[in-house]
């Protein structure tokens, strides 16, 4: 009988799925090396050409499908990789491997992937193994196409699958048509990767970091995935299937229930206003919720619109998207944070140091005030568009006075040169700083009379606090942000800022949780910015409660010593949330 294990993994995207895995062979460990004679070469250069011929027209293919079922911009990413296989370099060392050693076509390909791999991938760091996975990427497709592998078969059967992979790129997330693949699931890859970012605009059902995956897989193997919990079980049982069935169930029911909070104003039961903005990653998020349904965006990641291209915006290009995000939003606040790349997001046409540390190293707002053009540029894009909506500006990964200040001198330099070039800029843009770096949290009353607002990124606050990578999965179970530490920071933070009279809110992932909203709102938060689809259940959970009684929920969380407690009382009170609702779907 197959051993039932579940495997605990970072949930990416949500969604219950159940089905035959299919593993997709995108990291190879072994390739196959045959010598072939001198007559032979032509053939096996012949046979390379024919791989590629066929990768590039899969990939104009797979470009034009997810155009149209994703957007351009999620589509650009294929162009890139076809550009890469016409590189003439890379493929004149490819065929001089074939001549010179006398090798077949496969075995000439991964001397280019693991040479690849080796100048790009071996140096340190997330984002530069991520670049190097982009580049060695598309060779790999042509090293698949050569050994003829099992997707011929795949992809002539008809049925749905889980794809399973070493690494979450964006060829694994479009391996196959969006209505093949149940799921993905994968060893590696970050939260924020290209491919996680597809996953989730593809509504896919997502779960990375499960440590030695493909060797516990085989193919067509039965498994369950839970992209909530982050889990990836094998050969789940009748139990687990019923199991499984029944929280689908329950989550169906209860995402039904919830749906129709979300056209609600987001406020307590007394009538006390609490801010419900969207988080946005990428231009097609725009598209798939309601506007009217939110208090505007409490962040929008500018990385994002930089990382689908393959080289960097102009400022007349990024003038264009800011104003058109504004404008769509209709005059709601629009929270636009400066460029935060590096750590675990990479620009394809960036190439950061390598450096052993690359959460503690050069990102964010450090990599702005060092290329203070790229600042300039964005600055200067974001305030021309000001005029055409209620712009806020955010700044990532902010660790010293100092840095504030220096970007303000940047700031008020590019205003003063619009103005005397004659542009429009709206009269007050905001300026307000993400506090993600611990450091801050000691001199946030300095902080706070340097700037207009504050948002908590509790995603690198947490890494700090705890020092625990947010993108390790062999300490994922350490990264706990309801460590009452983390609880003590956040409620620092809220009452510093209501002391001062600034608005203060969080954009970090565990708002995302409408119980845990509550107690934000309870710590005395003015508001939080989630991804869309959670804005729902947030109003439901806020609306339940009296602003006091959120205080004293929030207050009895303080006085507990230990994560696990902290969890327990959440829990309670999400079951009783969840018990109301199911009286209310079931008398609705
Ligand atoms: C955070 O750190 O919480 C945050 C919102 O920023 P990012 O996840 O983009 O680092
Ligand atoms: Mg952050």
């Amino acid at each position: 009988m197959p051993q039932n294990r579940s495997l605990k993994g970072i949930a990416v995207a949500p969604g219950l799925a159940v089905g035959p895995v299919h593993i997709v062979r995108a990291a190879l460990d072994e390739v196959p090396t045959w010598f072939v004679r001198e007559d032979e070469v032509p053939l096996e250069i012949g046979r390379l050409a024919g791989a590629l011929m066929g990768v590039s027209e899969v990939l104009a293919q797979q470009e034009a499908r997810v155009a149209k079922e994703a957007g351009p911009k999620d589509a650009a990413i294929f162009a890139v990789h076809r550009a890469i296989l016409e590189d003439p370099g890379a493929l004149r060392d490819v065929e001089k491997t074939i001549r010179d050693t006398r090798v077949n076509a496969e075995a000439a390909v991964q001397k280019l992937i693991e040479h690849l791999e080796r100048t790009l991938g071996g140096l340190d760091g997330n984002n530069l193994r991520g670049y190097a996975a982009d580049v060695s990427d598309p060779w790999r497709r042509v090293l698949d196409m050569l050994l003829d592998r099992d997707r011929e078969e795949v992809h002539r059967s008809n049925g749905r699958v889980v794809l399973a992979a070493s690494e979450l790129t964006p060829q694994v997330v479009t391996y196959l048509p969006r209505e093949r693949i149940l799921a993905v699931i994968c060893e590696k890859g970050g939260r924020f990767s290209h491919g996680a970012v597809l996953a989730r605009s593809l509504g896919l059902t997502c779960v990375i970091g499960v440590p030695n995956l493909l060797g516990r897989l085989e193919q067509n193997m039965p498994v369950a995935v839970d992209g909530v919990l982050g889990t990836v079980t094998l050969y789940p049982s009748e139990e687990d299937l019923a199991r499984f069935g029944e929280e689908e169930q329950l989550r169906r029911t209860r995402a039904e229930a919830v749906a129709g909070f979300a056209a609600e104003p987001c406020q307590s039961s007394c009538g006390k206003r609490f801010v419900a903005q969207a988080n946005v990653e990428s231009l097609l998020d725009l598209e798939t919720f309601d506007v009217a349904h939110t208090d505007g965006i409490g962040l929008l990641r500018t990385e994002f619109l930089y990382m689908e291209r393959n080289q960097f915006p102009s400022e007349e290009e990024q003038y264009r998207l800011y104003r058109r995000v504004l404008e769509q939003m209709g005059g709601r606040p629009v929270t636009m944070r400066t460029l935060d790349i590096g750590g675990d997001k990479p620009l394809p046409y960036f190439k950061t140091p390598p450096e052993k540390n690359p959460a503690l190293g050069w990102r964010g707002l450090r990599i702005s005030l060092q290329w203070t053009d790229l600042l300039r540029v964005q600055m200067s894009a974001l305030l021309r568009a000001s005029v055409h909506g209620d712009l806020r500006i955010l700044l990532p990964m902010v660790g010293t006075l100092e840095q504030i200040d220096e970007a303000r001198r940047v700031f008020d330099g590019v205003r003063s040169q619009l103005a005397a070039q004659g542009y429009d800029v709206a009269a007050d843009v905001p300026v307000g700083v993400m506090i993600e770096v611990p450091s801050l949290l000691f001199c946030l009353e300095a902080v706070l009379e340097r700037v207009d607002f504050v948002s908590v990124g509790t995603n690198d606050l947490v890494q700090y606090l705890l020092a625990v990578d947010r993108d390790n999965a062999w300490v994922a179970g350490l990264y706990e942000p309801m460590q009452p530490p983390v609880l003590a920071a956040l409620e620092r933070v809220a009452e510093t800022a209501r002391r001062v009279g600034k608005p203060c809110s969080v954009c970090g992932d565990i708002a995302a949780d409408a119980v845990t909203a509550l107690l934000l709102a309870g710590l005395g938060f003015d508001g939080v910015s989630v991804a869309p689809q959670f804005l729902g259940e947030l109003k439901y959970a806020l609306r339940s409660a009296s602003a006091a009684e959120a205080r004293d929920f929030a207050q009895a969380a303080r006085r507990l010593g230990t994560a696990k407690e902290v969890r327990a009382h959440l829990a309670e009170r999400r079951r009783a949330l969840h018990n109301r609702l199911g009286g209310a779907a079931a008398k609705g």
